[in-house]
């Protein structure tokens, strides 16, 4: 078995682009900070998920297992505010956590059913907070014990002035932050402004659980930090979120796991820039605000956000729009098309065999050594799906002057599939359509042979009806696209 490639990604801590070297050779330890559970995801949510995405199926084709856990927030303070408002007061604390977790249960089934109709690859471990709480108290008291927390009131906060390296995410200037306004917006009582709130004594209308410091409710920065520690361990090699999670969230989980742990918990942070509609903050308000059933509503083929997402660098901002969409949807057919132009239908192939030749043979070389130059740098998605449109263009042209053979088509479809493995954008089609079509396709055939023109005619446009458009070539070989 051949080593896995390696592949260097930007890492926030450094803010440089190394080499990850995973801890475990060939193993990739992943952890990704999943959604917060009380309404849809939406799309700016959803190329966080889907920059994952790729960077772990980068990882996969490059030959590495990837151990991902992605958390579910299944409590916090606006699942709260919105499962607790039908409660008739005073609720039992049973009809709380039920009226929560009918709420989070609903809309983790909406998000779950998004990845799937994205291709999004389903996580190793999906933990869900509340069966994390346990973890979370014996983590805080461990904080407690080390002099890194402090009770007040019920509520337990994180004394950031007890670890030196706080800010060093992001790269926070830690006088400029001590004169700074809020740091976190949860609003109790503290010893110091910058200091985080680990766990929070219960108010009237929230659910609880029990802890050392009466009844309460995990605050959300902890939760990562317990589940992450639990399922991945004290060393990770990759963790990733959006741009908007720096601070204060991922400063927070590396001040608790890393004061908890007395050594490095992740190597390599990874950041995700956020989105804009048609170069517009996406808001509500704004009337632009976009979740993927909406533009399934549309028509959007769900690859076609997929494609527009993962083309753009994730360290980019996207600037969202209904015409790259439509961009997407072009640029997926053609190599959809492409693939079924070297897939064949059994016509004869060209005859290139008897010629001693390199040329596409090497192209395709070539392409696929660009194609992984570029993921290795960092990502660099775009670069690399230049490398397989400049290859599409390419052989295009060579199999209109001088048809492929067999062996040359069947190199370009395995660099097909490789490419496919990554972006999960251009699969074999269904094989039964495509049965279903050949057989017409050969009826054609037949009828062009016997010179019985209005069945052949007839053929091509019951096939036309179907979506499938013939191609008579100059070599005479028949060839088919979707339209
Ligand atoms: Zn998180």
């Amino acid at each position: 078995m051949t080593s896995p490639r390696t592949l260097s990604l930007h890492n926030t801590l450094t803010r440089a682009v190394a080499p990850v070297v995973p801890l475990v050779p060939g193993v990739i330890s992943l952890y990704t900070c999943g959604p917060t559970v009380y309404n849809f995801a939406h799309i700016g949510n959803l190329k966080t998920y889907l920059f994952q995405d790729l960077l772990k199926r980068t990882f996969l084709a490059a030959g590495y297992e990837v151990r991902h856990c992605m958390n579910i927030t299944d409590v916090e303070d606006k699942i709260i505010r919105d499962s607790q408002k039908d409660l008739p007061e005073p609720a039992p604390n049973e009809a709380r956590h039920a009226a929560m977790k009918a709420l989070t249960d609903r809309y983790t089934a909406c998000f779950l059913e998004d990845l799937a109709a994205l291709d999004i690859l389903p996580p190793t471990y999906t933990p869900k907070a509340t069966a994390y709480v346990p973890q979370m108290i014996r983590l805080i008291q461990a904080l407690e014990a080390k002099g890194l927390a402090y009770a007040r009131e019920g509520s337990v906060y994180y004394r950031i002035a007890g670890l030196p390296q706080y800010g060093c995410l992001a790269h926070l200037d830690r006088d400029g932050m001590k004169a700074g306004a809020s740091v976190d917006t949860d609003e109790y009582e503290r010893d110091a402004a910058q200091d985080f709130v680990l766990w929070k004594a219960t108010k009237p209308g929230e659910p609880w659980w029990d802890s050392p410091w009466g009844q309460g409710r995990p605050g959300w920065h902890i939760e990562c930090s317990a589940m992450g520690m639990e399922l991945l361990g004290d060393r990770i090699d990759i963790h990733s979120g959006g741009v908007d999670l720096v601070f204060p969230h991922h400063e927070n989980e590396i001040a608790q796991s890393e004061g908890c742990l007395g050594h490095t918990w992740v190597n390599t942070w990874v950041h995700g820039e956020f989105l804009l509609v048609e170069g517009e903050k996406m808001a509500k308000s704004a009337g632009n605000f976009y979740t993927l059933r909406d533009l399934l509503d549309k028509g959007i083929r769900a690859e076609a956000l997929r494609f527009t997402i993962q083309s753009n660098h994730y360290r980019k901002v996207l600037n969202f729009s209904f015409e790259g969409l439509k961009a997407s949807e072009n640029a997926l057919r053609r190599v959809r098309t492409f693939r079924k132009r070297m897939e064949g239908d059994g016509a004869a192939f060209g005859q290139g065999a008897w010629k001693e030749r390199t040329e596409p043979a090497q192209r395709v070389a070539e392409a696929r050594e660009a194609f992984w130059d570029a993921l290795a740098d960092d990502l660099n998605s775009p670069e690399a799906l230049a490398a397989l449109f400049t290859l599409i263009t390419d052989l295009n042209a060579h199999d209109d002057r001088e048809a492929l053979t067999r062996a040359e088509r069947d190199a370009v479809l395995a660099f097909l599939d490789e490419t496919n493995a990554v972006f999960a954008c251009w699969p074999h089609e269904a094989e039964d359509l495509d049965a279903g079509v050949a057989v017409l396709i050969e009826q054609r055939r037949a009828a062009k042979a016997a010179r019985n023109w209005a069945e052949a005619d007839r053929v091509r446009d019951e096939l036309k009806a179907m979506g499938i458009l013939l191609e008579d070539r100059k070599d005479g070989t028949i060839t088919w696209r979707r339209t």
